[in-house]
């Protein structure tokens, strides 16, 4: 009786084990063929006519307390679809396309502004990383800063932290609530910090991980948003897209 319990035991752990790692995404990411991140064509993501559709935001002033800002996409049509599909698993082939084009617009906006320590990222809600088991913010930062061959580092955390001075009450029940947690903090103190997150509408998810971070002693924040929501009546213009594998000398 006690072998069969053991057994029933194990072969429950076996299933357990087998649905993460198919959760994981990994093995079926492998297996699956790869497909367009802007319109689920076969092959590459984005494909060339998903490319040649693709906005890019009219310029905008950065959010309060960040020194500059990158946006990528306009956040639209199949600019919207490529950024939206890094949220969920099957969507995720567009990503190393994402930050390289991003790193390298980056690149060039540190030119005239100041360039960057190391890359952090506005972390999502606890509820929605354990329900898609990771934080597409966090992965398009550490591919933005391996792009940059800069360091990434967990800076900021969502949560109650120190209360936010000067913030009215209807502004700090708007926002998120992101702070620096002690054992950041040295991490983040004298650095010139690049935040990196996916979708930017009103800039205050920024406006807050700048105040946080300049809170723990960063001396600039700049950020880098794979995407803009536009105003209303404000179109997007043509992306111009940087052919960076042409010249390896400049990466
Ligand atoms: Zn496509």
């Amino acid at each position: 009786m006690s072998i069969h319990v053991l057994f029933v035991v194990l072969a429950w752990l076996v299933l357990l084990r087998a649905v993460r790692l198919a959760s994981d995404g990994a093995p079926l990411d492998a297996l699956a063929p790869p497909v367009c991140g802007g319109c689920g064509a076969l092959g590459a993501s984005p494909c060339e006519p998903c490319l040649a559709v693709l906005q890019r935001p009219p310029p905008m002033p950065p959010p309060a307390g960040v020194d500059a800002l990158v946006a990528l996409l306009a956040y639209e049509g199949v600019g919207r679809e490529l950024v939206a599909r890094v949220k969920y698993r099957n969507g995720r082939a567009a990503l190393p396309w994402l930050a390289a084009q991003l790193a390298m617009r980056v690149r060039a906006a540190q030119r005239r502004g100041p360039p960057a320590d190391v890359v952090t990222w506005a972390p999502t809600t606890g509820r929605r990383r354990r329900r898609r088991g990771f934080d597409h913010a966090e992965l398009l930062a550490r591919a933005v800063a391996a792009e940059l061959g800069l360091p990434c580092v967990r800076l900021l955390q969502r949560g109650p932290g120190p209360p936010q001075t000067g913030a009215s009450f209807t502004e700090r029940r708007r926002r998120p609530v992101l702070h620096v947690p002690p054992r950041a903090r040295p991490r983040a103190a004298g650095r010139r910090v690049l935040v990196v997150d996916d979708v930017c509408t009103s800039g205050s998810t920024l406006a807050v991980a700048a105040r946080a971070l300049r809170h723990a002693g960063a001396t600039s924040v700049t950020a880098a948003v794979a995407a803009r929501t536009l105003g209303r009546g404000l179109p997007g213009r043509p992306l111009k897209v940087v052919i960076a594998w042409t010249d390896p000398t400049h990466r």
